[in-house]
């Protein structure tokens, strides 16, 4: 991360490492954070709140990066300190109506598929000002940047380049209608695959699991 943000003139500090520790140890995750990762992200609620559990108190934010159902908003908000896979208004209400009742202010970003793949998560590029518009009228819910999730292609990460340089493009665009209560602050985008074609074109949080943990079960 270091060397790939130094390659393009970024500062190393700008990027953040979210350590993905779905499917991974609750002994693996403090071994994890004892070399000093302090972001944890998880993919599944019902494997997270158990793990949750066990290390509460730690010194370490939890984010959500896993698709997340409207139902689940209740634990989403009482866990969770940024959730990266809001892309309705349904779910952002509802998570809006959840933060308002333990009086939390919810960080969330906007997944966007940047692909335009259907079978995949996110709002597409061309309504997704609409829905931050939208979502951005919650007071309950702070909007701090966007996520993406591209499509896979095993072995060459510059083939996900245009999808990554398109939500930095969508990042710039919504920064420039200057919505109120929206910032822009962040880019969740990069795995252990292509984190530092991410970080080049602009990642301030990269979500890695198989580099740290090493492959899943
Ligand atoms: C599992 C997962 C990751 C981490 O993937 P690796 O290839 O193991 O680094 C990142 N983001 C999301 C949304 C995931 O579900």
């Amino acid at each position: 991360m270091d060397a790939a943000a130094r390659s393009c003139g970024r500062d190393p500090a700008s990027v953040k490492l979210v350590a993905v520790t779905k499917t991974v140890s609750v002994d693996a995750i403090c071994e994890a954070m004892a070399a000093g990762v302090a972001l944890l992200g998880e993919s599944y609620m019902q494997e997270a709140i158990p793990k949750l559990a066990v290390l509460a108190g730690q010194p370490v934010q939890w984010h959500f990066i896993g698709h997340l159902q409207s139902k689940k908003a209740k634990d989403a908000v009482k866990y969770f300190d940024l959730i990266h896979s809001v892309d309705s208004v349904k779910l952002a209400a509802a998570l809006d109506q959840a933060a308002a009742k333990i009086k939390k202010i919810q960080e969330i970003l906007i997944q966007v598929n940047a692909a335009g793949e259907t079978t995949k998560s996110g709002l597409d590029p061309d309504t997704a000002v609409g829905v931050i518009e939208e979502i951005s009228r919650l007071s309950n819910i702070r909007i701090k940047g966007l996520m993406t999730l591209p499509p896979f292609f095993d072995e060459a990460p510059e083939r996900v380049r245009p999808y990554f340089a398109a939500l930095a493009a969508l990042r710039d665009s919504i920064e420039a209608k200057k919505i109120p209560g929206v910032v822009m602050e962040e880019l969740s985008m990069g795995m252990t695959g292509d984190f530092e074609t991410a970080i080049k074109e602009g990642a301030t949080l990269v979500r890695i699991g198989t580099a740290i943990f090493g492959e899943r079960a």
